[in-house]
């Protein structure tokens, strides 16, 4: 008999799931409480839509049960990715290691999409917010503002807290958490920090290729996170830019524990130890009669320069000629080691993602089925995995909403789980 299955969430992950779970024959409805499916995606990547990325590693994926994600990945990896949307009629375009689709337009992806799920016959409700999902004699029934929707199987593929105005509510959450789910404290990531001090107005703006390093406070000393190297941007409130959003989740996890944080900057990040120590000595040579501010002219940008003059201690209208050893040595550390406290990350409103969700130590990595519930699914942001930047939290929702898909239409997941294939 032909199976019903209800996905919960048209994003980038419910919409994969559809595809999946209808191509392997079964009857599937889509319900999206927004007025149209795909919101999210229409803002990747500035609108060009990173969709993936050739360069994979299990790391590149975020979990607390570290091995869940790559196991789910392996199944949908980036060269069925590729396949997908190539057959979708969409090729990719590389810029590095990053794909993004040959027009650079996400709403090129997005209308693939649509058109496939109307090829393949799937009932997509829009202005349908699914308020409880409950299992009842062996199967699910949903009540909606449209009224009650029954099912086989349910995906539950609703996001995160991420960029509410999108539709990822966290509403997902309740859902499962109803169905005796666990649910790991979503956090903002992939973000800007905020910082203590309150030099920031004067360095608004800037950009400057950088190594960031995240620090947290654990027993009075403190270890290493993450660090991350790229185009950091200062804001009035703190740093942003690639390198900062890269180590933002460890961030918010640590501050949300109230821990201390610090971020340590590296702003000559193409510089050894020596080869920065022998260009202040020379420059100290050529420049004895100029003012400190001089001497840090086409070094790094000018109002940047005057703050780390300031931290070192030294004044901008200083002659370099009267700086003492320690002033240098003072500097050196602000060029290399920029210490910064943070005191929080941005809101769900400014993050790319959420670190946090569904305990994946309830759910079934190979088929992403609940341990708790039969026939209930997960896929995407809602799961407590977020992918570094450049494109990984779109193959974890392709990857994803495809096992889920596949799955719960009964598939080549779900029977090679259940031992009946291999
Ligand atoms: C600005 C921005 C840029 C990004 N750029 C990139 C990028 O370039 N590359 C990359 O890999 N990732 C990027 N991401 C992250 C990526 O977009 C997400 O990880 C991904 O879209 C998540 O897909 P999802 O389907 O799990 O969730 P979502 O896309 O959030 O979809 C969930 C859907 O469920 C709906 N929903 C929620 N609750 C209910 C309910 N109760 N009933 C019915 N419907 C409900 C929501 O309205 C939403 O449409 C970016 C994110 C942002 C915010």
């Amino acid at each position: 008999m032909e199976r019903k299955v209800l996905i919960i969430g048209g994003g980038a992950a419910g919409m994969t799931a559809a595809i999946m779970a209808a191509r392997q024959g079964a009857r599937v409805t889509v319900l999206e409480h927004t007025d149209r499916v795909g919101r999210k995606l229409l803002s990747t990547g500035n609108g060009r839509c990173n969709f993936t990325n050739t360069d994979q590693k299990p790391e590149y994926y975020r979990c607390t049960q570290e091995d869940f994600p790559w196991q789910t990945v392996s199944r949908f990896p980036v060269s069925d990715t590729l396949r997908f949307f190539a057959e979708l009629g969409i090729p990719a375009r590389s810029r590095g290691s990053c794909l993004y689709p040959n027009s650079e337009q996400a709403a090129s992806v997005l209308d693939a999409l649509r058109m496939e799920l109307d090829r393949q016959c799937v009932d997509v409700r829009t202005g349908c917010r699914a308020r409880t999902v409950k299992r009842q004699n062996g199967a699910f029934a949903a009540e909606t503002d449209g009224g009650t929707f029954r099912a086989d199987a349910v995906i539950l593929a609703s996001g995160s807290r991420a960029a509410p105005h999108t539709g990822s509510d966290g509403s997902g959450y309740e859902l499962a958490r109803a169905l005796g789910h666990r649910i790991i404290t979503p956090l903002p990531a992939l973000v800007q920090l905020r910082c203590a001090e309150n030099d920031y107005k004067q360095m608004a703006g800037v950009r400057a290729d950088a190594r960031v390093e995240l620090y947290t406070e654990s027993g009075g000393s403190w270890r290493l996170e993450a660090a991350d190297r790229g185009e950091l941007q200062l804001t009035d409130y703190g740093i942003s830019g690639i390198p900062v959003f890269q180590v933002s989740r460890f961030a918010s996890a640590a501050l949300h524990r109230r821990k201390r944080v610090k971020a340590v900057i590296d702003f000559l990040p193409d510089k050894s130890e020596a080869e920065t120590r022998e260009m202040i000595a020379a420059r100290c040579g050529r420049m004895q009669d100029n003012t400190c501010e001089q001497w840090m002219n086409g070094l790094l940008h000018k109002k940047l320069a005057v703050v780390l003059l300031k931290r070192a201690g030294l004044r901008p209208s200083q002659r370099a000629g009267d700086v003492p050893p320690s002033g240098w040595e003072a500097l050196y550390r602000q060029l290399r080691a920029f210490e910064t406290a943070v005191t929080a990350a941005n809101s769900f409103d400014q993050a790319q993602v959420c670190c946090g969700g569904v305990d994946t130590a309830q759910v079934d990595a190979v088929s992403m089925e609940s341990k708790l519930v039969p026939d209930l699914y997960f896929a995407g942001e809602i799961l407590d995995v977020d992918g570094i930047c450049g494109g990984y939290n779109l193959q974890w929702a392709w990857s994803s909403g495809a096992v889920a898909g596949r799955s719960a239409a009964g598939g080549k997941d779900d029977r090679q789980r259940k031992g009946q294939i291999r």
